[in-house]
């Protein structure tokens, strides 16, 4: 139905027989404002995470105090409705590629020939590039035992930060959640100025990327929407709540870290959008590294001569990996390898200051309706779904 908006459920005797809608948008005055939709059946309601709850908590379906609260007579108990918001967290990097890579680049900068083959591939043969979401792979990893055993180690690196406060019960945990898995994705996108995806073409520098961008799947922070009033057109008090857990600090942290070893061993890998990166001091062994003097002189072309000379001591070039030893085993074709960088405590700091500043939705939003025991459980605080019935206990035949 166009221009319709649910105001909320009807309950009639604890059964919901109807929903009440209001016009998305008030045309004109002499517009009916309400309408009554009565059920046949059944009423299922799929109105989002951010939506559903608070049609549930306008029908009085909710925390009884919060509900009175806002002038909502409470009819159905349920506290956890609101509760619970999740999503994955997700942060992104941005790399030189080496000229030869195929990209998005040119496409996106509207470059005419390159748009012509693209949207021939995309017309004619129903192709690539145009033919995928931009995300080449995708990977999920988990903290090794010894990688998370490290981690709360007093010594260790990351003990430094906020993660050495977490309970002790979440480390010996070996839940996904514990493990904290995180998803990298390798892809041709170029972020420009990390909120977005594929940036506006006048922004985009010369040359080719790629991003990497990792996201926590099972975070520990949550966050809440809770109406304010009970009219439907009324924004509600909405918490994101990201990164309001510490323990989601350190494996976005590693997400990071992995990922980027993950790319400088990528062929494409040509050097880092330096830009994008926290601020590593330029001594630092975790420094980024700008493009190469191979790659600068094959951008440049043979009508521009270049010795590499960087600008200030914010750039340092990459420096070309070793080639492969014969026992080196790969799937992929590999012209050099790169050992791993190395992070102190004071470079870990600044990447958690980086997440801080720049960690985003993945626009995974769930959890706020969570269809969990209405008292909860060890993950959720509340659940929507009341305690399945106990079923009488079969009585077992006695042994003789
Ligand atoms: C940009 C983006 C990219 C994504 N990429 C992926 C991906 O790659 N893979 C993946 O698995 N997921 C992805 N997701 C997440 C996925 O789209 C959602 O998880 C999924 O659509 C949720 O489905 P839903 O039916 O719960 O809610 P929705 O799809 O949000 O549907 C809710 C509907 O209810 C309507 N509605 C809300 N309030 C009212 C009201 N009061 N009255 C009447 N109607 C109402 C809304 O208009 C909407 O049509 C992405 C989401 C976004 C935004």
């Amino acid at each position: 139905m166009c221009n319709t908006k649910i105001d909320k459920v009807i309950l009639e005797n604890g059964r919901a027989t109807a929903l009440r809608t209001v016009p998305m948008k008030v045309l004109h005055t002499k517009q009916p404002r309400g309408k009554i939709i009565k059920a046949r059946k059944q009423i299922v309601l799929s109105c989002g995470t951010l939506s559903t709850p608070i049609v549930l908590q306008r029908s009085g379906i909710g925390d009884p105090e919060k509900l009175q609260k806002v002038g909502v007579k409470c009819q159905v108990e349920l506290p956890g409705i609101g509760l619970n918001f999740q999503d994955h967290y997700l942060t992104y990097s941005a790399y030189r590629a080496k000229p030869d890579t195929e990209s998005f680049n040119d496409f996106i900068r509207g470059d005419p020939e390159v748009q012509k083959t693209v949207y021939g591939q995309r017309n004619v043969n129903g192709t690539r590039p145009l033919a995928t979401n931009g995300i080449e792979a995708g990977v999920k990893v988990r903290r090794t035992k010894e990688e998370l055993r490290q981690e709360y180690m007093k010594d260790s690196v990351l003990a430094g930060t906020a993660t050495s406060r977490t309970s002790l019960i979440s480390l010996s945990c070996t839940t996904p959640s514990s493990l904290g898995r995180l998803s990298l994705s390798i892809d041709s996108r170029y972020d420009a100025n990390s909120t977005q995806i594929l940036p506006d073409h006048v922004l985009m520098l010369e040359g080719k990327f790629f991003t990497m961008f990792h996201f926590l799947e099972y975070s520990f922070s949550r966050g809440s929407t809770h109406i304010v009033s009970p009219d439907p057109y009324e924004a509600p008090d909405f918490d994101a709540g990201f990164m309001n857990d510490e323990r989601d600090m350190a494996p976005t942290v590693w997400g990071y870290i992995r990922s980027r070893e993950t790319a400088r061993r990528m062929d494409a890998y040509a050097g880092e959008v330096t830009d994008k990166y926290p601020f590593f001091a330029y001594d630092s062994l975790a420094a980024t590294q700008y493009l190469n003097l191979q790659d600068t002189k094959a951008y440049g072309g043979p009508n521009h001569l270049s010795i590499g000379i960087q600008h200030g001591s914010w750039s340092i070039q990459a420096k070309p990996g070793k080639p492969p030893k014969d026992s080196f085993v790969s799937s992929s074709k590999v012209s050099e390898v790169r050992d791993d960088l190395e992070y102190t405590a004071e470079n870990i700091k600044q990447v958690e200051e980086w997440v801080k500043r720049h960690v985003e939705t993945t626009w995974h939003s769930l959890g706020t309706c969570s269809m969990s025991p209405k008292e909860g459980n060890s993950i959720v605080k509340h659940g929507v779904l009341e305690p399945p019935p106990q079923r009488p206990r079969r009585q077992r035949p006695q042994m003789r």
